[in-house]
């Protein structure tokens, strides 16, 4: 037998009267204090379901109430007693502050590897199955436009961009889908040395990129990097993964329209900025496969990276991804 004090109400005032409440072993209820006196048996009264602390209300066949504080007395009773209660699943899960704390960590983790690792993948696999037509389509009019913002003509001695040139064409007959790759040269001006590649299969590289090599290797293992930006298809990716990081972030603020903008930047310039040393680290292993294939010195891609640095440092150029130790780490693959 198990005893302890509850409130007794008759159901007709509102006045309480203390009680003392019995649970015995063979499932009656003994209620008594000043002027009450009952045995009740299990099957003719309710209990109210467990909620947290909130004391639990037996319902008397007679619609008294006993408001009793010692949950777990009655949990253990009705447990005895084989009657179930479907809220105690909702208070196990209340009461235990680490199903919270996991449900927490749940959602920051699978937020975080839908970042780090979904958007990536669905990306990839999206963009490996568009057509190319798609890439070509994002790529036009940006040479037009570079022309007119920032290009002037190239101004190379003819010998090495016909060097050069040819140097390209064995590329590309060596690597499978670049068929349709052009290799232009322009002035970069404001640029300074450079080299990019537009989804459209065109591979732009300045003079003043080809003036800081001592050695065609050099720019050689630019292009092959910019070829691998094409054959993974970096540009389509990130568009990709540009509105899904949008879409991911709008879903989890709650805010499709953006008006907290710096919140729902922020993650999103974070994941870019992770995404793109991610395709940079894509592209460098292409250009690494590439050299290691054709027996090319390794060190062309390092001598050339350097050069772009130091050339950047000294045109006082506040480049922050050139300054960041990722460039030397780049740099250290190909030593
Ligand atoms: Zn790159």
């Amino acid at each position: 037998m198990k005893k302890t004090q509850a409130e007794y109400y008759d159901g007709v005032s509102s006045n309480s009267t203390p009680v003392a409440l019995e649970l015995h072993d063979d499932g009656s209820l003994c209620i008594s204090g000043k002027g009450v006196s009952k045995l009740c048996l299990l099957n003719d009264v309710s209990f109210s379901p467990r909620l947290g602390n909130i004391p639990r209300v037996i319902t008397l066949p007679d619609n008294a109430t006993c408001h009793v504080h010692d949950n777990d007395l009655i949990d253990a009773f009705l447990k005895m007693h084989k009657k179930g209660d479907a809220s105690s699943i909702i208070h196990l899960l209340e009461s235990r502050i680490v199903f919270v704390l996991a449900a927490v960590l749940f959602t920051l983790f699978f937020s975080w590897g839908m970042f780090a690792y979904g958007v990536p993948y669905f990306s990839r696999q999206i963009a490996f199955n568009l057509p190319i037509e798609v890439d070509r389509s994002l790529g036009q009019g940006t040479l037009e436009a570079m022309d007119k913002i920032v290009f002037t003509d190239s101004v190379m001695a003819v010998e090495r961009r016909h060097r050069l040139a040819s140097r390209f064409d064995e590329m590309k007959s060596s690597v499978e889908g670049a068929q349709d790759y052009k290799l232009l040269f322009r002035h970069g001006n404001e640029i300074g040395a450079n080299a990019f590649a537009l989804p459209s299969g065109i591979i732009v590289v300045t003079d003043e990129l080809v003036e800081l090599s001592e050695h065609d290797d050099e720019v050689i293992a630019v292009i092959a990097h910019e070829i691998g930006h094409l054959a993974y298809r970096h540009s389509v990716r990130m568009v990709l993964q540009n509105s899904a990081v949008a879409v991911l972030v709008s879903t989890v603020t709650g805010d499709p329209f953006s008006t907290s903008s710096i919140v729902v930047a922020l993650p999103t310039l974070l994941a870019n900025a992770n995404y793109s040393r991610e395709f940079e680290r894509e592209a460098d292993n292409y250009a690494y496969q590439y050299l290691t294939t054709n027996e090319m010195p390794l060190d062309s891609f390092a001598i050339i990276l350097e050069k772009i640095t130091e050339s950047e440092t000294e045109r006082g150029i506040e480049n922050y991804l050139s300054s960041h130790p990722v460039t030397s780490e780049r740099i250290g693959r190909f030593k």
